[in-house]
């Protein structure tokens, strides 16, 4: 199974003292090709602006590509725009796109973009929460527009909430969004009663959550959903935050419990999607847990 990343997320320099570093996608990429001999690691282009534009406003494209610092400069107490910032953004988004190309044309039935600075909390208009643009939105959005997909589930596992990708897709149909999530936690969003048109399904956990519950949760609830609005392609904004060695929350999860549930979405995958899954690193803020995860995660989506 491919994986595409692109040199240029390492330039996206949030400064010395920040969690979402360079060093985290050097970890994942490290751990990978360890873990896989022979990973193949495909080059993510940049996003085209017609293919950010679906789903981003202009200001917030101006802001990103525009501003052309020569230092790092704060767009919120937690987001930097740095010089290398703006490729870097690009080529995140771009890979969603490519590996949506490449799964939708039958060239391969599932992918994993190792990618930062990640996307889930990136409003249309808004970069917040460490995000510039949102990668799986742009993801997604292309899947409908460009392949004319009916329905298209992404599944959200990072133990935040994404609100950008379900404020961005609250009032379309043709997308569900699915996120179980640690309440109270950055960004405040995400209560069960955050329906959308249907399409979303929220599922807060207390901090504290572990194995038990969430995969409770995960089977009784979650799961059932995304069988019943049997999505054609499955996208997966998998952040790994919710292990229990991570500094940002307070979950208990450990690298089986992410195995287990990616296992489920390849079985769900495999029964309404032609087995199709594009999975988009997020957050995850422990370097050792960072490649226990993602080694777990892509050996079950490698797995039929
Ligand atoms: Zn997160």
């Amino acid at each position: 199974m491919p994986v595409f990343s692109h040199a240029s997320c390492l330039d996206h320099d949030t400064g010395p003292d920040h969690v979402e570093r360079p060093e985290r996608l050097a970890a994942v990429i490290e751990a990978l090709r360890a873990a896989f001999p022979g990973l193949e690691l495909r080059q993510a282009p940049a996003a085209t602006r017609g293919q950010l534009l679906r789903v981003h406003d202009e200001s917030l494209l101006a802001t990103v590509l525009e501003s052309h610092p020569s230092g790092r400069i704060p767009l919120d107490s937690d987001t930097v725009l740095s010089p290398g910032s703006a490729q870097a953004a690009l080529h995140a988004a771009g890979a969603g796109v490519a590996a949506v190309d490449a799964v939708l044309n039958g060239d391969i039935r599932r992918a994993f973009c190792a990618v930062r600075p990640p996307g889930h909390h990136a409003t249309a208009s808004i970069a917040m929460g460490f995000c510039l643009f949102n990668n799986v939105a742009v993801a997604a959005a292309h899947a409908l527009e460009r392949y004319g997909l009916p329905r298209v589930s992404i599944v959200d596992f990072d133990v935040h909430h994404g609100n950008g990708t379900q404020a961005i897709f609250d009032t379309e149909p043709r997308v569900q969004y699915v996120s179980s999530h640690q309440l109270p936690l950055f960004p405040d969003t995400g209560l069960r009663l955050e329906r959308g048109l249907g399409n979303i399904v929220n599922a807060p956990l207390p901090p504290g959550t572990g194995s038990r519950r969430f995969c409770e949760v995960w089977r009784e609830r979650l799961l059932p959903e995304l069988d019943a609005f049997a999505p054609q392609l499955v996208l997966i904004s998998a952040g790994f935050d919710a292990h229990w060695r991570d500094p940002l929350a307070q979950m208990q999860l450990d690298a089986e419990d992410f195995a287990w549930l990616t296992g489920e979405l390849v079985a769900l995958a495999n029964r309404h999607a032609d087995g199709r899954i594009v999975s988009t690193l997020e957050g995850g803020y422990d370097l050792q847990a960072l490649r226990e995860c993602s080694v777990a995660h892509l050996r079950a989506l490698s797995t039929d």
